[in-house]
């Protein structure tokens, strides 16, 4: 080899080292950990994932759609347009809600129905503040309660009774957790964790490559606030957990029982039972959501024999004894994690 030749191939060889180098150093990071909180729907979200880049556009953009949908506080939602009569269009979210919603109400046996809307509001706990209702009140809100009377039919609900009204507030913050896993999923994230206001949806693992530790909290009634003691953690992922409570938000009868913002929409009245708390782990958090609020109209007996009839919902019951002392019973089926 001549010396040109061998100059060349030295050149060749020493840009082909630049050029290692200049793509090793200039690789995009492969990924990181994100970590959002903030305020939506009144309570507060945290979310965590692994990606290549930042989602918080994307998750207030799946937020607001949700809200448009469903939100019963927004005058310009899909849901409140239909309870006003003022449109019987339904969107994509709003359709698959009420689908969900009628099968929801089925596996509970009518515990879980959306339609209690004029009850809740009768009630003291929706948009009106009105005195408390009777017997007879009660029974006529009742019949407009029955999300088998509310169908959606090429894209329009029909509704049998116009004065049907539609609350979401009992899946609207597992449904809101289940879209945002879903929106970064779809972006190839993997491993993600989003809660909002304790409901929590999440997939893959946590920043230690472990399943997700989830805590349960302790109810416990005062006077001016709600005790939110942990009480027991568990491993879990690829599921939606959510746990509902009439301890976070109540009201006192005039007699000072208080009572809560979970109603029978079989009785139409508000339901205590000897359940103070259910946590419920389902394959999605839109699932465990409406079970949760169920478990607590229906007590331990009736709510264990839901589960055993269904093998992927898990869940663990804060029941108070009659000197008041709280007892935490599992499902027969969760065994995993117990501290
Ligand atoms: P939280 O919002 O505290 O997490 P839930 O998920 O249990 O509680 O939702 C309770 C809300 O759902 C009530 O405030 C009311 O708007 C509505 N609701 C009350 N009773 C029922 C019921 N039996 N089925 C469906 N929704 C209900
Ligand atoms: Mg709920």
């Amino acid at each position: 080899m001549d010396d040109k030749k061998k100059y060349r191939a030295l050149l060749l060889a020493g840009l082909g080292v630049v050029g290692l180098v200049l793509v090793f150093v200039l690789q995009p990071e492969r990924g990181k950990w994100w970590r959002h909180s903030g305020v939506v729907w009144a309570t507060e979200y945290h979310i965590q994932y692994y990606g290549d880049r930042d989602y918080s556009d994307s998750i207030l953009e799946v937020f607001r759609r949700v809200e448009m949908s469903v939100s019963a506080f927004a005058h310009e939602s899909t849901v409140s347009k239909i309870n006003d009569n003022r449109s019987d269009s339904v969107d994509a979210v709003m359709a698959y809600m009420i689908e969900r919603s009628h099968e929801l109400c089925r596996i509970t046996g009518g515990a879980f129905d959306p339609t209690v809307r004029p009850l809740v509001n009768a009630w003291g706990f929706g948009d009106d503040d009105m005195a408390l209702p009777d017997t007879s009140q009660v029974d006529s809100l009742l019949r407009l309660v029955g999300i088998d009377k509310v169908k959606v039919v090429a894209g329009k609900v029909v509704k049998q009774n116009p004065a049907t009204q539609l609350d979401f507030s009992a899946i609207a913050k597992g449904f809101g957790c289940d879209e945002v896993v879903r929106m970064l999923k779809r972006n190839g994230v993997e491993d993600c964790l989003v809660e909002v206001g304790g409901e929590i949806a999440m997939a893959g693992r946590n920043s230690e490559r472990k399943l997700w530790r989830i805590s349960i909290d302790t109810p416990e009634y005062s006077a001016d606030s709600v005790s939110r003691a942990s009480m027991l953690a568990f491993s879990m992922s690829d599921c939606g957990v959510a746990t509902s409570g009439n301890y976070r938000n109540y009201r006192t009868a005039a007699d000072g029982t208080p009572y809560g913002h979970i109603i029978d929409p079989v009785t139409g009245f508000p339901r205590q039972t000897d359940v103070l708390s259910a946590t419920v782990c389902a394959p999605d958090c839109t699932t465990a959501d409406a079970l949760a609020t169920a478990f607590m109209v229906l007590g331990l007996e009736r709510s264990q024999a839901i589960v055993d009839a269904n093998p992927d919902v898990k869940a663990v019951f804060i029941t108070a004894d009659k000197s008041g002392s709280l007892k935490t019973v599992f499902s027969k089926n969760w065994s995993e994690g117990k501290r």
